[in-house]
């Protein structure tokens, strides 16, 4: 089968790569319907974060199950389902109170390469949620973003108690910023701020819900949350980049008592613990845990309550995955969709 390999920093190929089968009784495989770039894909890619070459990519995935293990329950071949970047039995103490992505036997799909026509999804049961019914084409796109960026977003803004009454700031104008934005407003905050200083990322938050932008960076940044706050700083803030510029600015731009949800994946990042200590902030986030929003997020798109699949602002087939890659690393593309 087809499947995008790195083989290092700015080197992505479509290769052949081995057919995927069955190896554990609780394993699935799904004919992938589409796959995408992460913005944490471009970590390897700048050459900022040291792989294994060659790795095989992706770990956003959305798909029709072609064949399940013999203990596989809750899926069928033949459903279209979607499952998260992180395998989980769903079933140990840390899963059930909601952190699947630190599930005690945890897989990471991003080993398994999902950027391919056919994809392994170990511990299939607790990890796939199917549809109700096979997608009609135009909703693969939003079902596929709940797979991680929605999920991603949707965690950022639930770790910054983003709700009625809420102001809640957004750090980060990517996919899982934008989406931040969109589930701030699901979740019924009063007033978002989206930060960003790129036009059409601008009218997508918007779009998404953001009721003002900030386009300014760092203390100016910060000091324009405070002027849109009563000099108070937002009751909540996401943190959707992973730079110290980005950490730092939403620890100054968040009120005390206030909750900062950080879902960026932290490169060189520092807290310092007197601007930590002073800022009476909860801190919250990491991998997101997106198979405890799945089975809501999924039932939100298909009833077409919201549009997140207006990430994807560029499509290609798979076998033109490294122009993908070279769109989102210039920012010519906010996010990238492939289909086998
Ligand atoms: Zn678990």
């Amino acid at each position: 089968m087809r499947g995008a390999v790195m083989y290092g920093p700015g080197d992505v190929r479509v290769d052949e790569r081995d057919e995927p089968r069955i190896l554990e009784p609780t394993d699935a495989i799904i004919r992938i319907s589409a796959a995408c770039v992460c913005g944490s894909d471009l970590w390897p890619y700048r050459g900022v974060e040291d792989m294994q070459w060659p790795a095989p990519m992706g770990h956003e995935y959305a798909g029709i199950v072609e064949e399940v293990g013999d203990d596989v329950q809750t899926v069928t071949p033949g459903q279209f389902v979607v499952g998260s970047f992180w395998a989980t039995d769903n079933t140990c103490e840390i899963c059930r109170a909601g952190y699947q992505s630190a599930c005690v036997d945890r897989v990471p799909m991003g080993m398994l390469g999902a950027q391919a026509e056919r994809l392994r999804v170990p511990l299939a049961d607790g990890t796939l949620v199917a549809t109700p019914d096979l997608p009609s084409d135009e909703l693969i796109p939003s079902l596929l973003s709940a797979s991680d960026v929605l999920g991603t977003g949707w965690f950022g803004a639930v770790a910054a108690e983003a709700g009625p009454g809420k102001t809640v700031a957004v750090v980060g104008d990517g996919a899982v910023g934008l989406l931040a934005v969109l589930a701030a407003k699901q979740l019924g905050a009063e007033r978002i701020i989206a930060m960003s200083r790129h036009a059409s990322r601008q009218r997508l938050a918007r779009e998404f819900g953001a009721t003002d932008i900030v386009e300014a960076r760092g203390d100016d940044g910060v000091a324009a949350i405070k002027e849109l706050t009563d000099g108070l700083g937002a009751h909540s803030v996401v943190e959707a980049v992973g730079t110290q510029q980005s950490m730092d600015q939403a620890i100054h731009a968040v009120r005390p008592g206030g909750h900062v949800g950080f879902v960026g994946v932290a490169h060189g990042v520092v807290i310092d613990g007197m601007d930590l200590f002073w800022s009476l902030a909860h801190v919250h986030g990491g991998p997101a845990p997106v198979r405890r929003f799945l089975p809501e997020l999924i039932e939100l798109i298909w009833n077409r309550k919201i549009e997140p699949g207006r990430v994807f602002d560029v499509e290609l087939p798979l076998d033109d995955a490294a122009d993908g890659y070279r769109a989102m690393d210039q920012r010519e593309a906010i996010k990238v969709l492939l289909r086998p």
